[in-house]
């Protein structure tokens, strides 16, 4: 990606800049989700984000994003994932709070059940979503340089403490871990 969106190192990553300038999709915090064209009734389920393929516009529900801003990054990135990994059939996305996990499990683990709790792509675009937020390389660093503070860490990526904690396991290796403070 061109540096002046994102150099690669600065923090947090610019993740609606990317979703925006790199790959020319409109980010809407609305206030109705059911409103998508195609949505499911609201009593299929609370809808946290959704990917319209066809306009090329990423929802995102403007209460939850103001309640939680790191969570509505994480459903940004998710969708974005949702657009580069599965929007091959131009059909829209719709993605329920409840299967959009800020600390996924990394893939072989789901992939090795039998009966996942949620449908595969899912997993995937949160386990995009946690790579773009939270690179690897990044978040050693970070992690080193602030002792583990988790609290640190959550300012630093602008991520939720789950997202963080889950990611931490992920890629900083375990000899290199601090024991958890509690916050
Ligand atoms: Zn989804």
């Amino acid at each position: 990606m061109p540096e002046y969106i994102w150099d690669g190192e600065t923090l947090p990553v610019p993740v609606e800049d990317i979703v925006d300038s790199v790959y020319g999709l409109l980010v809407r915090d609305v206030d109705d989700m059911s409103a998508a064209p195609g949505a499911p009734p609201a009593s299929a389920g609370h809808l946290s984000g959704l990917l319209l393929t066809g306009p090329g516009e990423i929802w995102v529900d403007r209460a939850e994003g103001i309640k939680w801003p790191g969570r509505r990054r994480f459903t940004i990135s998710h969708e974005l994932g949702h657009h580069i990994l599965h929007s091959t059939g131009g059909q829209p996305l719709f993605c329920r709070g409840t299967v959009i996990d800020e600390a996924p499990e990394v893939l072989a683990a789901v992939t090795k059940k039998r009966k996942p709790k949620v449908p595969l792509i899912e997993t995937e675009a949160d386990i995009f979503a946690a790579s773009i937020l939270m690179p690897s390389h990044l978040m050693k660093t970070q992690y080193e340089r602030c002792d583990g503070e988790i609290e640190r860490l959550m300012k630093d990526f602008k991520c939720s403490q789950k997202a963080i904690t889950r990611r931490v396991l992920h890629v900083v290796p375990r000899d290199r871990r601090r024991p958890r403070r509690p916050a």
